[in-house]
């Protein structure tokens, strides 16, 4: 093996010192002397470094930096320059594999595909589209995510679809959404080359992003070093360089940015023409920030005064600054609305936009963006809006089918998923390249639904993982060098990559997986023709760039020749900007307006989402939006019973659950075991060696794992979450999400992986019998249906039958109404006409009750009997405006449901009906609204 220096002992490598230009350092590793060289980039963090790829013989035998690339100037990671040997791995999959009882049985591809397009058919036609769920991955290449999209939204038309991006990157989009309207990182990474400061949030670079790091310990080391602060829990090896390191309790990050940011106003240290030129949102964010001081954030976050305040000084006064985030915040509680407080301290500082100064909501994984971008996971292709009917519009006019065809609104996020299979509406699972098994939270559960007999599970991937073994069907997939695609990274760099050589045995590339699917599917369009004309991946590139153009996200001036030879180019890439665009905004004009916003924003303390009219109050019209929120503390905290905080994360040698890394000799030697970091005086008072087994348990499980004392704060457990079982003689309980909470952020759906309640016990061997055995599939019995138990069927016979009631109520509360306010014409010819909007109402229901069927409510009059009591007056007038407020909203709330069934079941008459009947609904709501509004103060105040 020859190597230019050895990345696992030298991680960042020799240092090369800069201001202004990263000088280029060609970083490599071979095995042998390669016959040509393959143009890629690395696909093992979302740093997304150029590469090429050593090919000789047909085998990978090397990689080398890109000297030419301006994300990595040629440097390589340990992972970059060890991962590669997992392509010639051993135990790859190289055939479909279908379930023979307890066993998987080796198949032919017709055999795989042929089961899965039968059960998805059977389980259309019985269940709806919405029975078949898919769980994507932040692997893919663009070419794959946009022909998977295509045929999850335009063919299929299901709503069950999300990506393991949202384990590491959701929160990121979701910050940038509810700041600056729509997602897309605004700064690149060359801003690092000249900035006065950086700030890190919850974000361990020198672990996460290697390269990226030596970039920052390059300027660090050369002339005018940037001012570095850091926040995080632990000491890291990120922290020991911080100029100022906050250290807060886990789960109390947003309390110390909020004391930042009224620091920052308080000292003046803002931007007030900026504020008040291109922000909303200003005024209510103080008020907020406000009660923050140093002393009350101390009692939340245990942060001392003097750190906040110097943390404050070093960002309230750099001229420039870089902010980034990652996981530690996006796993965190309250993600969102943290993540948010960062934007806003460059926002309030006016420090956006211009050299030196960048927001970056780092992502987790490479290529993760694309999955953003193309719309696999909870976004909709081109970061278009589906609550905007144009956007949707326009989706259908470019794949040329029926609007109605789409799914509608947010689709669902997996641990939703994971409920709707647990209680068995979801029938079918297809599983992209990631791994469940090991990396959702309270695994015993995941496992235990992924086995269930019940549910069709299909694994697509390279190597045997803790999820294959639970699938059905297994189809496997040829990776990074074995197929040609674009991806993107945190900075909007797209890189192209080569196939070197081709995949072992009869793995295929996931893009021929979906174009078989869809040909076996037979999708269509419009006119008959197939929904997915495309068959290579530059057609894919080529169709994704008609759909990206005009956005955001604009690649219509990127090609595969362009892409090849040279640099990674960033987006948007378009006529206007033919060579790419450094950094976005720079005419801070932001995409928060009605018409560019791809999302209308939610409350950031609840997660309620904003809709139009919330979003049209704010008034952004291309400003960026300054959205505050207070602390609330983590759903779990420590108690007498589980007295630490456990969080979880990553370790620099290792990625995810280690499918690749845990199988290059080297990455695995190097980090080869998970272990509980404590600090020292927990370790003392417990009576625990460094290196000796300990117990942590949670409310949801425990693992045994040895322990490793320092660096991190008292009452804090850190364990790394990559370490499964796959390469284990027995499952031993070590993997971290046993312990971790099924609960997520409110905004992005991320779950909180960093904030539980734990036990520490030193390991005597006690509590075995509590650890539960292996979960395995094929073994169960066929479930036998309870006896008694009803056959399943759709329940939107109940829901036209609740809104035709509510109606039906609401025309006799007309009557009851005008009985009672005779004398009072205005109200009385108002109620005449909402009482004819009732009796439309249950006309315009009538074709779809029969077509649908009719499950009456048991006594629909109840509510109204409780109500309409009559009072004399004009209070009685109050009190039954009021009332018939109420009984509006009922008929408002079961119409908004009805809707939501006709998208799912794709009824175009249907929705088209309860379009009107919603809009008729909601006016005689407000009408009750308006006559309150014009009545109550006067009957309140004056005595009656
Ligand atoms: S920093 Fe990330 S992208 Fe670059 S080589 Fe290392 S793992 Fe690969």
């Amino acid at each position: 093996m020859r190597e230019t220096h050895n990345s696992i002992e030298k991680i960042w490598g020799d240092r090369t010192p800069y201001y202004e230009e990263w000088p280029t350092r060609v970083d490599e590793r071979i095995a042998e002397e390669p016959d040509e060289w393959v143009q890629s980039a690395c696909v093992l963090c979302s740093n997304g470094c150029g590469m090429d790829i050593g090919v000789k013989g047909g085998r990978i035998v090397g990689v080398r930096g890109r000297g030419v690339d301006r994300i990595n100037h040629g440097r390589l990671g340990p992972k970059g320059l060890h991962g590669w040997v997992a392509n010639n791995y051993p135990d790859r999959l190289t055939t479909p594999l279908i379930r023979d009882g307890a066993a998987l049985r080796e198949a032919s591809w017709d055999e795989a595909m042929d089961l899965i397009v039968k059960k998805t058919r059977e389980i259309k036609d019985q269940y709806t589209a919405d029975a078949i769920a898919f769980y994507s991955t932040g692997q893919l290449f663009l070419e794959e995510y946009y022909t998977l999209a295509v045929i999850l939204k335009a063919g299929l038309g299901t709503g069950q679809t999300d990506g393991n991006t949202r384990l590491c990157t959701a929160t990121a989009a979701a910050s940038l959404r509810e700041t600056f309207g729509a997602d897309g990182q605004p700064g690149s990474y060359a801003d690092y080359d000249t900035t006065d400061c950086i700030f890190l949030v919850g974000h361990n670079m020198a672990s996460t992003q290697t390269v990226q790091w030596s970039r920052i310990l390059d300027r660090l080391d050369g002339p005018k070093p940037p001012k570095l602060v850091v926040l995080d829990p632990r000491e890291t090896n990120t922290t020991v360089r911080a100029d100022v390191h906050l250290a807060p309790r886990i789960g109390t990050a947003l309390a110390v940015l909020n004391g930042i940011q009224r620091l920052l106003i308080e000292n003046g240290w803002i931007d007030m023409a900026f504020i008040e030129e291109h922000t909303v949102g200003f005024e209510k964010l103080k008020a907020i920030v406000d009660e923050y001081t140093p002393e009350k954030v101390q009692e939340i976050s245990g942060v001392p005064p003097e750190t906040l305040m110097r943390a404050a000084e070093v960002l309230g006064t750099a001229p420039t600054l870089v902010s980034s985030v990652l996981q530690g915040i996006y796993q965190s509680n309250q993600a969102t609305a943290t993540a948010c407080q960062v934007n806003n301290i460059n926002l309030l500082r006016g420090l956006i936009a211009r050299p030196g100064c960048a927001i970056l909501q780092f992502n987790g994984q490479p290529t993760a963006q694309n999955n953003r971008e193309t719309g696999c996971d909870g976004e909709w292709p081109g970061f278009r809006n589906p609550y905007n009917p144009r956007h949707l519009k326009e989706l259908a006019q470019i794949w040329n089918v029926d609007e109605v065809k789409l799914p509608h609104g947010d689709p669902a996020h997996i641990m939703e998923i994971m409920n709707h299979a647990e209680s068995g509406s979801v029938k079918m699972l297809w599983i992209i390249c990631t791994n469940p098994a090991v990396s959702l939270p309270d695994l015993q559960r995941i496992r235990k639904i992924l086995a269930k007999p019940d549910l069709f599970v299909v694994v697509q991937d390279c190597f045997p993982t803790e999820t294959t073994a639970l699938a059905d069907v297994v189809l496997p997939a040829g990776i990074w060098g074995e197929k040609t695609g674009t991806f993107t990274n945190t900075d909007r760099t797209v890189h192209i990559s080569y196939k070197a050589v081709d995949p072992p045995g009869l793995a295929r590339p996931d893009l021929e997986i979906f174009l078989d699917y869809a040909r076996r599917m037979d999708f269509r369009d419009r006119d008959g023709n197939p929904l997915i004309p495309w068959t290579d991946p530059e057609g894919a590139f080529e169709a994704w760039k008609r759909c990206s153009k005009g956005q955001l996200c604009d690649y219509s001036a990127l090609s595969y020749a362009k892409l090849t030879g040279g640099s990674g180019i960033q987006w948007p890439c378009n006529d206007d900007a033919p060579d790419g665009t450094e950094r976005l905004y720079t005419s801070l004009v932001f995409p928060s307006d009605f018409e560019t916003a791809e999302s209308f924003g939610h409350d950031l303390e609840t997660g309620a989402a904003l809709e139009a009219e919330g979003f049209a109050k704010m008034r952004p019209m291309g400003r960026v939006m300054l959205k505050g929120a207070r602390h609330l503390p983590p759903f779990e905290e420590p108690d007498a019973e589980y007295p630490f905080r456990l969080t979880t994360g990553r370790v620099v040698y290792q990625f995810h659950t280690r499918t690749k890394t845990g199988r290059s000799a080297d990455l695995d030697a190097a980090a080869p075991e998970a272990f509980a970091q404590i600090a020292e005086v927990d370790a003392d008072r417990l009576g625990i060696e460094d290196g000796e087994m300990v117990r942590v348990t949670t409310r949801r499980g425990m693992v045994r794992i040895p322990a490793a004392i320092g660096s991190i704060e008292p009452g804090h457990i850190f364990i790394p979450f990559h370490y499964g079982c796959w390469d284990e003689q027995e499952c031993r309980p070590r993997m971290a999400n046993e312990l971790t909470i099924p609960l997520w952020d409110p905004i992005s759906k991320q779950p909180y992986f960093k904030t539980a309640a734990a036990r520490l016990e030193k390991d005597d061997g006690a509590g075995s019998a509590s650890v539960p055995g292996p979960v395995r599939k094929g073994e169960e019995k066929t479930a036998v249906k309870p006896a008694g138990k009803p056959a399943p069927r759709p329940h939107v016979a109940d829901y036209l039958s609740i809104l035709l009631s509510a109606n039906i109520e609401f025309e006799h509360a007309c009557e009851t109404v005008t009985a009672h306010h005779a004398t009072h014409l205005e109200i009385v010819a108002g109620l005449k006409t909402l009482k004819k909007y009732s009796t439309d109402v249950e006309t315009m229901l009538k074709p779809f009750l029969e077509r649908y069927g009719q499950q009456p409510p048991e006594k629909p009059e109840a509510l109204r009997n409780v109500l309409f009591k009559p009072y004399p007056g004009e209070f009685g007038l109050i009190r039954d405006l009021h009332d018939l407020y109420v009984l509006g909203q009922n008929s408002v709330i079961a119409a908004t449901i009805v809707h939501h069934a006709a998208e799912g079941l794709h009824d175009g008459e249907l929705l088209s009906a309860v379009t009107t009947i919603v809009d008729r609904v909601r006016m005689q709501a407000q009408w009750a609204k308006t006559n309150l509004q014009h009545q109550s103060s006067h009957a309140l105040v004056v005595p009656s």
